[in-house]
């Protein structure tokens, strides 16, 4: 890409094809690809998008050249869990939990073209006050607090167990709605599964009655649920989403019947990955990662023998397609830790599914930005917040095209990927 101007907050850009160049081209939404596009960005928003003679930029405007260029929405992530992991160390502790490591994460997303997260649940005190900040060069932080489950249940990692709020009567499930409500959480979530049989599963009456609160206070909740009986049960009760797919059995008629009464509630379907990791997943995961890190996946990788884990992914993508076909939004959510290679991976998993890249773009962009909650984000259209990737090559040809990142602008802003790993790797 070969920039003309410096882009400035204050200073319009105007990113178009250059006269004679290869046409660069814009994917968004359900709405067909632009080709030999332009866009004008004003203030952090797009100010106007359309084809190259019919966006005119005005005197002192930025240019930014995009010829062969595919211009696509930044990412919103609809499932994370930020301030545990140490990406470069490799370890996932409550010993890493801190304000600044939430931030890097956050940074680690940008780099990766997610322009927002939705924590789901597990934020500690140190979050408070992140979701109000806009930090430039990072993802925006959204969150659902600590969470609901039984007590000493909720998350797979016991050594967070302590953090969700522990419920054994329906006021006490209540009473932890509204202090989430007062928290100011953009989402409730409630963790039902047993955990094969470990952990004491939050009981559908605790459940309706977190739920209604919920919607008393005008929140949606998002369940994290293994088992059918579970999705069955919690769509009776009125939830607004799944925080996972349908993970012990086929998805059956009845489940269906009550999506398909209910085409408001999301799926994030969190597919277990389709395969092994492979060299192109660690080529991407190296551009930040010291190398140390590398070599040690690397070996990983090596170790493994036997078939790939194959079954759980294909029950699961088959209750995706047929969740999906009931009309139902399917979100991104990747239950990632912040290194922030995970969207890209899940996008492939998902198209591996069945899912078209098409499809799979606006649920990791605009489906997903709605269940988030930011309005005006997560498509390049006029009036919405200027977050995009610039992509060397075309996503709907290929979803692993996702990865070719030339660059990020989030709000506006070129986020400087060049500096950011080199900090990493200190
Ligand atoms: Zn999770």
């Amino acid at each position: 890409m070969r920039a003309f101007g410096l882009l400035l907050c204050t200073l319009p850009l105007i990113a178009a094809c250059s006269p004679g160049g290869e046409s660069s081209i814009i994917v968004r939404d359900r709405t067909a690809p632009i080709a030999n596009s332009a866009f004008l960005v004003e203030d952090g928003r797009f100010a106007a998008v359309g084809s190259a003679g019919a966006v005119d930029a005005p005197a002192g405007a930025a240019r930014v050249d995009l010829s062969g260029k595919t211009v696509m929405p930044a990412i919103v992530d609809g499932h994370v869990h930020l301030g545990y992991a140490d990406v470069a160390a490799m370890t996932d502790t409550p010993a890493n939990y801190s304000r600044d490591n939430i931030v890097e994460h956050l940074e680690r997303l940008a780099y990766h073209g997610v322009a927002a997260a939705l924590s789901m649940g597990l934020d500690r005190e140190e979050a408070s006050g992140l979701r109000e900040e806009t930090i430039p060069g990072a993802a925006l932080f959204r969150m659902a607090g600590a969470g609901i489950a039984m007590p000493d249940a909720g998350p797979g990692a016991a050594d967070r167990r302590d953090v969700p709020y522990g419920v054994t009567t329906e006021a006490e499930a209540r009473a932890a709605v509204q202090e989430l409500a007062a928290a100011g959480v953009d989402i409730v979530k409630v963790w039902v599964d047993d955990r094969n049989g470990t952990v004491e599963k939050l009981t559908p009456p605790l459940y309706r009655a977190a739920i209604d609160e919920a919607h008393a206070q005008g929140l949606r909740v998002a369940a994290h649920i293994y088992y059918l009986e579970d999705a069955t049960e919690l769509l009776r009760a009125g939830v607004d989403g799944f925080a996972h797919g349908v993970r012990d059995l086929p998805v059956d008629r009845e489940l269906l019947g009550l999506l398909a009464e209910r085409p408001d509630v999301f799926l994030m379907p969190n597919l277990p990955d389709s395969g092994y990791l492979t060299e192109r997943d660690l080529d991407f995961r190296a551009e930040t990662l010291p190398e140390s890190a590398v070599e040690r996946m690397r070996e990983q990788l090596a170790a493994r023998t036997g078939p790939i884990p194959g079954r759980s992914y294909r029950l699961q993508s088959n209750n995706l397609l047929r969740m999906q076909a009931t009309g139902i939004p399917i979100v991104l959510g990747t239950d990632g830790d912040g290194a922030g290679w995970d969207a890209h991976e899940e996008m492939a998993d998902m198209v591996a599914a069945g899912m078209t890249p098409a499809e799979v773009i606006v649920a990791a962009t605009s489906a997903a930005a709605a269940v988030v909650g930011l309005d005006g984000s997560g498509s390049v259209a006029e009036g919405y917040s200027a977050d995009f990737i610039v992509l060397d090559a075309n996503p709907l040809e290929n979803i692993y095209n996702t990865r070719r990142i030339d660059s990020v602008y989030l709000r506006g802003s070129e986020v400087d990927r060049a500096a950011l790993p080199a900090r990493w790797a200190e």
